[in-house]
């Protein structure tokens, strides 16, 4: 067996038998596998930091093309500090993280969505609204479960011209001239779905400032959900905790400005 040098972002963790654990990791260059490391559970274990779950290590280890991995040595370059210390930039990490592994086929080489998910978690490191984070890397990553959706040009006639408007039926978007022709249109503004097609075209790294207010982001959230359900079909459990977890942070939001409103 070959000893190799590779990065990687741990996924999660779990534990195997009674001393050991099996960590699944998205490797750069071959795509997630399952890695076994051998007495993990000793708190003084070599390999305790660079298996956390949503970090981002260096590694030698051993690849198997199918079947369990193996971990030698491993090197920090991100612990990401900021996610792990806020519940809320948890949250938001481990349901994307979730919807990675969802999205794509074990030890199958994935580098594109991996630079995705690297960027995604920089980007909520570095404090930017997590939401945007999230939305964006629910657009795009529709693309590795087989749903195309094209944002630019309405389904029916390719005009680019907006005001749009999302059709479940005909899986994309319409323009004004078109929305009589499917009486079960979404009720999502046009500006929400404005939205969503600029952050589809614009990567993370060039996302600066998105000036959205809590009905168009809360909008965009259901137009999401509904496409997930309906193209999808899939139910993480990380999502149903983020949605409680922000609807627990939006009322405390609002608790707090009530609170500043009744102490003026
Ligand atoms: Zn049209």
């Amino acid at each position: 067996m070959k000893n190799e040098r590779f990065e990687g972002i741990v996924l999660f963790k779990r534990p195997h038998r009674e001393k050991d654990n099996l960590v699944k990791i998205f490797t750069q260059n071959h795509g997630t596998k399952m890695f076994f490391v051998k007495g993990l559970q000793k708190p003084n274990h070599p390999l305790v930091s660079t298996t956390l779950p949503m970090t981002l290590n260096e590694y030698i280890g051993t690849i198997n093309q199918t079947g369990l991995s193996f971990l030698t040595e491993g090197n920090s370059l991100s612990l990401f500090r900021s996610i792990q210390e806020d519940y809320l930039l948890q949250a938001h990490a481990s349901y994307i993280i979730q919807l990675v592994d969802a999205s794509i086929e074990d030890n199958q080489n994935h580098p594109q969505t991996y630079d995705w998910l690297k960027t995604a978690l920089y980007a909520l490191d570095n404090r930017m609204l997590p939401d945007i984070v999230t939305i964006k890397m629910e657009i795009d990553l529709l693309k590795n479960f087989g749903v195309a959706i094209n944002w630019h040009q309405c389904r029916i006639c390719g005009s680019q011209e907006e005001p749009f408007k999302f059709s479940m039926t005909r899986q994309g978007v319409l323009c004004q001239k078109h929305w009589q022709e499917d009486p079960y249109l979404l009720p999502t503004s046009p500006r929400a779905i404005h939205i969503v097609k600029q952050l589809s075209q614009t990567p993370i790294k060039n996302i600066h400032q998105v000036n959205i207010s809590q009905t168009t982001l809360k909008a965009i959230r259901q137009l999401m959900e509904e496409i997930y359900s309906e193209f999808v079909g899939i139910k993480l459990k990380s999502y149903s905790y983020l949605k409680k977890l922000s609807a627990m942070d939006a009322s405390m939001l609002n608790l707090q400005a009530k609170r500043t409103n009744f102490e003026k």
